[in-house]
């Protein structure tokens, strides 16, 4: 039997044993019963994006396009909204956050699907896709890692959109909505493990591939309206950079491309008030260094002998959905039954149409686009 150790629950198991332990599908595999949130505004501007970015529209009229990502952002939130409100009473005030927070989407899309034909130097090859990579044996060359169980071991995670540039440099993009606060910080950017682990299995789930670095998306939804930002229809088909070469985006879209050229800068920034790209290459030792590391936590996440710890902190804890059980545990009182009652096993994984496995639309010209709700 494979281990599976997936890209979020790695991140939580790095963060609290416990917390990881409880939820982790290899683990005991507890979801809450009751949503944490009605809705999650972040998730339903992605389905617009990977709309918007979707490989098999991207020579088709943005005009026409920009249509299709509203009504997927509209259908995200009115799905994830019944959702909630199939198990749960809906609130007047959580209604209100509803409308209030579907009219701030419209707002912030309107503005960046007029501001980011001017920006998108790349065509888009994949979009919300996932990947699943046999992580290799970084003190064996040519064999992969084996999980103390006799398994291999798999990373598996999902990224928000693969694009090559007018050199044919790949990238792996990262899409984030940025609320009340401020951009991220340039060096959480750098040190971004997911991102750069993202970079580094792709390149083993399809070998041959060479990864030049992440972009990270940024849309402020609290970014002030300025008149250069107002939404504008009929916007202006993707221009290349002034020295690239001749761009064939329709070309492009094909894997195994080899770069002519990736970006000497460590780091490029570009954006408005509003929306920021930050380009980061990703050099071969970087991602070397993130190879070994995942393989060094999978060993310690597989082991037999693995202690499992609780990490209280306000940073953890807060955001955490197995407070309940936690505290039960440290009182030394009865966990099960609060696991039994508030949250449910959710059993094996299924396999998502469109999802890794269960591909049936060919991403090309002509091709079906995702459908959502
Ligand atoms: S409440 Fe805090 S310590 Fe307990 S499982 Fe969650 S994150 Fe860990």
């Amino acid at each position: 039997m494979p281990e599976i150790i997936r890209a979020h629950e790695r991140t939580t198991f790095k963060r609290c044993r416990r917390a990881w332990d409880f939820g982790a599908r290899s683990r005991r595999n507890y979801e809450p019963l009751m949503p944490a949130k009605a809705f999650d505004l972040e998730r339903a501007v992605h389905d617009a994006l990977a709309l918007w970015y979707f490989p098999g529209m991207w020579e088709w009229d943005r005009t026409l396009v920009r249509g299709f990502a509203m009504e997927g952002f509209h259908k995200s939130m009115r799905k994830q909204f019944d959702a909630y409100a199939a198990v749960a009473d809906v609130s007047e005030a959580q209604d209100e956050e509803w409308q209030a927070q579907v009219e701030a989407g419209v707002r912030l899309l309107e503005r960046y699907f007029a501001w980011a034909p001017g920006v998108d130097a790349f065509s888009p090859v994949r979009v919300d896709t996932d990947f699943d990579a046999n992580v290799p044996d970084p003190t064996t060359m040519g064999l992969d890692l084996v999980a103390p169980g006799g398994g291999p071991i798999h990373y598996q995670g999902r990224v928000d959109a693969l694009v090559v540039d007018a050199y044919d440099a790949y990238w792996v993009m990262d899409h984030r909505l940025v609320v009340g606060g401020e951009w991220a910080n340039l060096n959480q950017l750098l040190l971004d493990e997911q991102a750069i682990a993202a970079c580094w299995a792709w390149e083993i789930f399809y070998y041959g591939m060479k990864i030049a670095g992440t972009i990270h998306n940024e849309l402020h939804l609290d970014a002030p309206e300025t008149p250069d930002q107002a939404p504008k229809m009929g916007v202006p088909a993707p221009e290349p950079e002034a020295d690239a070469p001749p761009y064939d985006v329709v070309g492009r879209r094909r894997l195994y491309m080899e770069a002519v050229r990736i970006p000497d800068e460590r780091v490029k920034v570009t954006g408005n008030e509003a929306f920021r790209r930050t380009r980061i290459t990703r050099t071969r030792a970087e991602l070397a260094a993130c190879g070994r590391q995942v393989a060094d936590e999978a060993l310690e996440m597989t082991s037999q002998g693995l202690i499992v710890y609780p990490s209280p902190s306000v940073a953890n804890c807060a955001p955490c959905p197995y407070r309940d059980p936690c505290i039960a545990l440290n009182m030394g009182t009865d966990e099960q039954a609060i696991l039994e009652a508030e949250y449910r096993n959710r059993g094996p994984e299924e396999i998502v149409e469109g999802r890794l496995g269960g591909v049936t639309w060919s991403m090309n010209r002509g091709a079906r686009p995702p459908k959502f709700g």
